[in-house]
């Protein structure tokens, strides 16, 4: 194992062991530039899901490498490290959903951003970019929704439903919920100009005051429908990086504490043993697995398109 690892090196022994690579938006830009994908959670299960190379490398955290998984049940699926989660997605328990749904008659939304243990128990999926129309298109008028707190509130906002968060003001992303709106306004006042892009994953308050809410693939478009030279990003800090790819004439500004420290365990040494050593291999509960990708499909059938646009 080499001391230093150069981007380069581990493209040529990617290419050499027949690996895909597969990055998230919010990985560092040096994992962002050596990936063959790079997007949000469901592009990225798609991506794979398209692939011929039977074996991919996953760059994220473990929710979504599980996904990945489940949708490619004959691929061999290795990640850096087993120890990137995501605090959210673990924040919901079993015992949790039993009792709301105990206490509700409801059919049970879970967001993508969960285990596969919670997916299990649930009724529809959704992803931030088609959470509005999967809620809509559940033929009820509550739903209980988690694990996100703020992304259940804006789907009530927009479909009028009863949306019930579970599990409550503990569920969360802690990279988005602490955002404030005189972190943005600081922003503002130096750029007066900028356009405020927001995930849906930040508190209410903050939503208020953007120009656009979506999730990072409708980001990811969204400077093609606007005249703007400067977006103030609020979400993870490596989406920007995505954005500067993408739009290099147009100059895109981060929220400094929004970094995942998750998504950040990953760097170019672990991904190059990883790739060395063909592990961590992810495993998943064949019965897992399966309802993951019945959920998937359902989730497809009932949102035929996702929009772009102003909030
Ligand atoms: S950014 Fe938030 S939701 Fe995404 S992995 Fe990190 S903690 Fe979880």
């Amino acid at each position: 194992m080499p001391y230093v690892v150069e981007p380069e090196m581990l493209r040529q022994l990617a290419k050499e062991k027949g690996y895909l690579i597969m990055a998230h938006n919010y990985q560092i830009p040096e994992l962002q530039r050596i990936a063959d994908f790079v997007g949000d959670s469901l592009q990225l299960a798609r991506q794979a899901m398209e692939t011929n190379a039977e074996r991919i490398l996953f760059l994220g955290v473990d929710f979504m490498a599980e996904t990945v998984k489940a949708l490619n049940p004959e691929k061999k699926v290795v990640v850096p490290v087993l120890c990137a989660t995501c605090p959210m997605a673990n924040s919901l328990t079993e015992e949790e959903i039993a009792k709301a749904k105990e206490k509700y008659d409801a059919p049970f939304v879970v967001y993508v951003n969960s285990t596969a243990r919670t997916k299990f128990l649930a009724d529809y999926l959704c992803t931030s970019a088609n959470a509005v129309d999967v809620v809509r298109n559940v033929p009820s008028d509550t739903v209980l929704f988690g694990p996100d707190k703020n992304l259940a509130s804006y789907v009530a906002e927009k479909t009028g439903k009863r949306v019930i968060p579970i599990p409550g003001e503990l569920g969360y992303c802690h990279v988005h919920n602490f955002v404030t709106t005189a972190q943005v306004r600081k922003l503002l006042e130096k750029y007066p100009d900028a356009e405020v892009m927001v995930h849906p994953e930040v508190p209410e308050q903050v939503r208020k005051i953007a120009h656009f809410v979506g999730s990072t693939a409708q980001m990811e478009k969204y400077p093609m429908a606007s005249s703007a030279k400067t977006f103030i990003v609020v979400t993870e800090v490596g989406m920007a990086e995505k954005l500067r790819a993408l739009y290099p004439d147009r100059t895109f500004l981060t929220i400094d504490s929004m970094v995942c420290y998750n998504m950040k365990k990953n760097n170019l040494r672990n991904t190059y043993r990883a790739l060395l050593s063909d592990g961590p291999e992810v495993v998943l509960d064949e019965r897992l697995g399966e309802k993951i990708r019945k959920l998937v499909e359902d989730m497809l059938k009932l949102t035929a398109s996702t929009h772009v646009g102003k909030k």
